[in-house]
């Protein structure tokens, strides 16, 4: 009985396995046109002082939507461009098209702010990548300032000698660079230390709970004190609640991001949005 039921479990575990594969394969063939036919686009979202709400800098994120799929989520595509190598040329895409929309804002009257793009650890790895970060401040006349580039723990983890080594070349360049996701990840708090690195970003799924769960509270606390005490400012993504916010503002929390202040936009409203903000101060 025993292995009749094993046997059982095989065949459903191999029928998923065939249709994961078959998802992956499914995506991977339609990402490979995505960007000539134009299906990318990116949305912003706004960050914000915790203290005072001023907007501080938007996250660009990526959208793809797909002509019969409809709209795919990063969630999604993003491991699958990753495995296949197609997150570089994406990466090159967001990173142009991130800060080409920044200068244009500032162009068209917005009071000059940060804009933070995603970086995924194959982008990171390669060699020519701080040629390709060159190339879209060069190609965008945006001042290097004003781009943050936001890295995983796991992805600077992979290689800690040599991720010091690129993102002290991006630092001389004069970008800024965040960990996101921070806490999901493993990471040596004694390479931190090493790392030249502005903003460590408290995931979301520690911001959810924080109002309930003591661990969740105790995990997002210590990691304010931890990054102020290595000179670095805090965003916390993910905030949805007033009392959240609270929370977060009162333990010394820097910078928030989330759906109580804000969804990601569309460039456009992203422009309206962020202008009305500074010119009512
Ligand atoms: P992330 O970088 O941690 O981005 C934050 C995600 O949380 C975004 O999801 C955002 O829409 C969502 N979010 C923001 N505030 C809230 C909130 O208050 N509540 C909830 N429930 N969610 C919130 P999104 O846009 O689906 O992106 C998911 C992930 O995909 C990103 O996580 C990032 O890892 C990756 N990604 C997105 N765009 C890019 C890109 O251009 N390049 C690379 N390499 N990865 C990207
Ligand atoms: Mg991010
Ligand atoms: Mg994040
Ligand atoms: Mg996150």
């Amino acid at each position: 009985h025993a292995k009749a039921a094993g046997r059982n479990n095989y065949q459903f575990f191999a029928a998923d396995m065939n249709k994961a594969t078959a998802e992956r394969l499914n995506i991977e063939r339609k990402l490979r046109h995505a960007i000539a036919r134009n299906e990318l686009a990116l949305c912003f979202q706004p960050q914000f002082r915790a203290d005072s709400s001023q907007p501080t800098g938007v996250e660009a994120l990526i959208r793809w939507h797909h002509p019969t799929d409809g709209l795919i989520s990063p969630l999604r595509f993003i491991p699958v461009a990753e495995e296949t190598g197609i997150i570089v040329e994406i990466g090159e895409w967001v990173l142009l098209n991130a800060c080409r929309e920044m200068k244009h804002w500032i162009d068209a009257g917005l009071k000059p702010m940060r804009i933070a793009v995603n970086v995924s650890a194959r982008q990171l790895r390669r060699r020519d990548f701080c040629e390709t970060v060159a190339g879209a401040l060069a190609g965008s006349g945006l001042p290097a300032e004003l781009l943050e580039l936001e890295i995983t723990e796991s992805s600077v983890m992979e290689n800690p000698e040599e991720a010091i080594q690129i993102l002290e070349r991006l630092g001389r360049m004069g970008v800024s660079l965040a960990i996101d996701d921070f806490g999901t990840g493993y990471s040596s708090l004694a390479y931190l230390k090493l790392f030249p690195i502005d903003h460590l970003k408290i995931d979301r799924s520690f911001v959810a709970d924080i109002e309930h769960d003591l661990n969740d509270r105790a995990i997002a606390f210590g990691t304010i004190a931890l990054a102020h005490s290595l000179g670095l400012n805090v965003i916390a993504e993910g905030v949805e609640t007033a009392d959240q916010l609270e929370l977060l503002r009162a333990n010394g929390c820097d910078e928030v991001q989330g759906y109580l202040f804000s969804k990601p936009l569309t460039s456009a409203a992203a422009f309206a949005f962020l202008h009305a903000r500074c010119r009512s101060e």
